[in-house]
């Protein structure tokens, strides 16, 4: 009997299961339930060329519908999935249908982390993690206007610069005393800082919101839009609409309903199986056992989504694989292009690598002697390196990662 093979979640790691299932040979029948009503789509363009209004929607798309139809393919949009009936194999989707699976993937993301301050439902508070998103954002993009952005993360600093392309004013707030502290080294903040004050960001660290304030005398009934940003130490900053950009969660209600194994995200072992064998689940909602770091991780990018989806598609379909890569992230901010390889944490020690005043740079990360991460910018050769040397568990010597002039695949 051929398995039918059931996805749940309509984006990156979705779009490329139901790929790899065809691709390799499944024959049996495919469903995918996205509840966005759209075709599997990147995200990445979202806070950068299609917020910008330079990349046409279809482009965004990551197969064109023709693809679907043609590889048979069923396509359950616009509903979400709402719970998962383990005993008889079944999801149940919020349209009253179901569909029967042999195997299951989840692949859910995740979703915007929401702000719990008063006048966070005003108009003018907006998201950035959907294609609706983006749309209901759109009205707001008016050139001169005033934007404060909450969150000086990857999201919140790409959708600042892309503000300012639109010639619209922006202040970040970050409620840390540096932007992206969770992700990349001092160094690479301090120049991004200075980068974005270059371009007319203005940037305040360690700055905590408290509320959103309403305008005095809405124009409508029941429309109250924002007017300002209160800060915790009272004052004000004027704001015509704001984007909040703190972060993600995981979606796993779905899987834990179910009474899947989850800890902020779903449970999964090295072949992406979770707690039940005949459910697997892939991308930003799977925390997964890294074997080259040796512990269990959750990644949301673009490159995890993609490789898990693979793995997990090839397991799905018997064809056991283990996922074990290094990931790589990137964020494009101006004409800067950030790289980051490997994952930084518990590093022991951290070796700048060329001047930030050349705006070509990285920085390397180091543990017991071990290249486990490497940050670069504008900085194609030692990202290359970087790909060769951490997975080879490369023990290079610290003076040579400092000399820019040795290519770092020879350090
Ligand atoms: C603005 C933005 C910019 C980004 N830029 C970068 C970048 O530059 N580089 C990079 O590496 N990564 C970037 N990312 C992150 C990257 O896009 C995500 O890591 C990636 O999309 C994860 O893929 P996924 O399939 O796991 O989740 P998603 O792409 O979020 O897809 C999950 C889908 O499942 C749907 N879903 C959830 N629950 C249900 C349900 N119950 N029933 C049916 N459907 C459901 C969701 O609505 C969604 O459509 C960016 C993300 C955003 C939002």
């Amino acid at each position: 009997m051929l398995s039918h093979m059931v996805i749940v979640g309509g984006g990156q790691a979705g779009g490329q299961a139901v790929e790899t299932l065809r691709r390799r040979g499944h024959l049996g029948p495919v469903t995918l339930i996205g509840d966005e009503g759209l075709l599997p789509y990147q995200r990445p363009p979202l806070s950068k060329k299609f917020l910008a209004g330079t990349l046409a929607r279809d482009r965004l798309l990551i197969r064109h519908a023709e693809y679907y139809a043609e590889h048979s393919i069923e396509m359950s949009l616009g509903f979400a999935a709402t719970r998962i009936d383990r005993e008889r194999q079944r999801v149940e989707i919020a349209d009253g249908s179901h569909v029967d699976y042999d195997q299951l993937l989840l692949a859910t993301g995740s979703s915007a982390r929401l702000i719990k301050v008063p006048g966070a439902e005003l108009a003018g508070v907006h998201y950035l993690r959907s294609f609706a998103d983006v749309e209901r954002l759109r009205a707001e993009l008016v050139a001169g206007s005033r934007c404060v952005i909450v969150g000086g993360g990857y999201i919140g600093l790409e959708a600042a610069a892309t503000c300012r392309e639109l010639q619209i004013e922006v202040m970040v707030l970050d409620a840390a005393d540096r932007v992206m502290s969770r992700v990349v080294s001092p160094w690479v903040s301090q120049f991004y800082e200075a980068e974005h004050a270059k371009h007319g960001v203005q940037i305040r660290c360690n700055a905590k919101v408290s509320a959103f304030v309403p305008e005095a005398a809405p124009k409508y009934a029941g429309s109250a839009r924002v007017a300002a940003v209160r800060l915790d130490d009272g004052s004000e900053v004027r704001a015509d609409f704001v984007l909040v950009a703190i972060g993600v969660s995981p979606n796993d209600s779905l899987a834990r309903d179910a009474g899947l194994a989850c800890d902020a995200g779903i449970l999964v072992d090295e072949y992406c199986r979770t707690s039940d064998p005949r459910i697997f689940a892939a991308g930003d909602c799977a925390r997964h056992p890294s074997i080259h770091y040796g512990i269990r991780v959750l990644l949301e990018s673009v490159d995890n989504a993609f490789e898990q989806a693979q793995s997990a598609a090839l397991n799905m379909m018997g064809i056991a694989t283990v996922h074990d890569k290094v990931p790589w992230f990137w964020s494009d901010q101006y004409d800067l292009k950030m790289i980051i390889v490997g994952l930084a944490q518990g590093h022991d020690h951290a070796v700048l690598r060329g001047d930030p005043a050349t705006r070509s740079f990285s920085v390397c990360y180091l543990k017991e002697g071990e290249l486990i991460a490497v940050d670069t910018v504008n900085a194609a050769k030692d990202q290359l390196g970087a790909r060769k040397l951490i997975p080879a568990r490369a023990r290079p010597d610290p003076r040579n990662l400092a000399d820019p002039a040795i290519p770092l695949k020879d350090c």
